[in-house]
């Protein structure tokens, strides 16, 4: 069997279908290849921060970037609420970042002075504050606070609801998602790309490369790289409570239902299957620490899941010299990412080339360095 579209988007997690939405806005016939359940996942996994502070520490216009998509996330979660009726629940009421002791509140500092003094870097707030400023935000808190980093972009999402919210959206736009179809293999003929899949064959205009950490081996197929390092991050879920949280914490955040997830570990392992217990254990000790009212509240979750990251953590966005109509598209903060991708990726793909001047910083040849020696 095969089809015809004029995009194919290979993978479907948050990356693939922010993409896929955002080219069905512009026109576009789109099928999204997923390869299943079986398949690694970041998206159903992941802490649903939409996060600035920290970011482009190493590459200045990644805090641009960023600051782009959370800038755009409220407008994207309206639209997303005019197509479907569905809220994903997006707020913006800033965060924090917790120091356990003067040592954690200096490191944070100097990271932030360091990230802020880089040439190129977009201007945004962020600053430090100590325990009684951080507790009029957060009165929870408890004693061994001694402060915090607090930058007012940063805010959350319900990110299990995106997903289903997305999937709503490219229905009723007429997206053609199509589980159970691996890709194997990616051949040009004439002027279509040929996906050879687990389950038949579909020929497209254009394909767009989403499919996360798998995108390494997907990508030189068409002429691309993704160099790409997974590692493992896990997450525990507790009970519902009242809210007493009305700002995300890096590692810790109350949901709109009210429970209250905890993590945010960073592993090595790309083990999916497994958990740590001495990992949670931590995670869950520094919560209580940071917030004593968790000490005695039930924990009804827990879970591992493996980032899509690439070698040196930041985003790669590229096109095919070689097999012109090819992208590939992957990051790690595919959920803050995600306005980035449906309304200013998705266009330029759609119009068949990526805005260099825009985009040109996360080219996956900055990889091409020589090494010394
Ligand atoms: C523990 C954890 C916490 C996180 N916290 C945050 C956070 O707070 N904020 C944030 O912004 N981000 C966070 N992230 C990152 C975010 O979840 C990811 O950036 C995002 O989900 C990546 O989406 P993706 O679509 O690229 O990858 P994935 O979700 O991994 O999707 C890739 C898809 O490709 C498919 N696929 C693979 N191979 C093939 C193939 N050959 N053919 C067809 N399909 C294929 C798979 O089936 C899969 O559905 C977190 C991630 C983790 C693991």
């Amino acid at each position: 069997m095969t089809e015809d579209y004029d995009v194919a988007v290979v993978g479907g997690g948050l990356v693939g279908i922010a993409t896929a939405w955002g080219l069905a806005r512009e026109g576009c016939r789109v099928v999204v290849l997923d390869e299943g359940d079986r398949a690694v996942r970041a998206s159903r996994g992941n802490f649903a921060l939409v996060w600035v502070q920290s970011k482009g520490l190493g590459l200045a216009p990644y805090a641009g970037w960023t600051i782009r998509s959370s800038n755009a996330w409220g407008g994207f979660a309206d639209l997303l609420k005019q197509e479907t009726g569905l809220d994903v629940c997006f707020q913006r009421p800033g965060g924090f970042h917790l120091a356990l002791s003067d040592k954690e509140l200096e490191v944070r500092a100097i990271s932030l002075k360091r990230l802020h003094n880089q040439p190129g870097i977009v201007d945004y707030k962020t600053e430090i504050l100590d325990h009684d400023e951080v507790a009029k935000m957060l009165p929870d808190i408890g004693r061994e606070v001694v402060g915090a980093s607090y930058c007012p972009l940063d805010g959350h999402v319900n990110s299990l609801r995106l997903f289903r919210t997305l999937h709503t959206a490219l229905n009723a736009r007429g997206v053609s998602y199509r589980p159970s179809h691996r890709v194997e293999n990616i051949a040009k003929d004439g002027g279509e790309f040929r996906l050879t899949t687990t389950a038949g064959e579909v020929r497209a205009g254009r394909v767009a490369l989403a499919a996360g950490n798998a995108n390494m081996r997907l990508a030189p197929m068409v002429g691309l790289e993704a160099p790409m390092k997974p590692e493992r991050g896990q997450i525990v879920v507790t009970e519902r409570l009242r809210p007493f949280l009305n700002h995300p914490v890096v590692t810790l955040r109350q949901t709109d239902e009210g429970t209250v997830m905890i993590g945010d570990s960073k592993e090595e392992s790309t083990d999916p299957s497994g958990l740590t217990l001495g990992v949670s254990a931590t995670e869950a000790g520094r919560a209580v620490r940071m917030f004593p009212l968790l000490a005695n509240v039930n924990v009804v979750r827990t879970w591992s899941a493996i980032r899509v990251m690439t070698k040196d953590g930041f985003p790669i966005y590229d096109e095919s010299e070689t097999h012109p109509g090819a992208f590939v598209l992957c990051c790690h903060s595919g959920v803050t990412l995600c306005a980035n991708h449906a309304l200013t990726v998705a266009p330029m793909i759609a119009r068949g080339a990526l805005d260099k001047a825009m985009v040109a910083p996360f080219s996956a040849r900055r990889f091409h360095v020589p090494t010394a020696g």
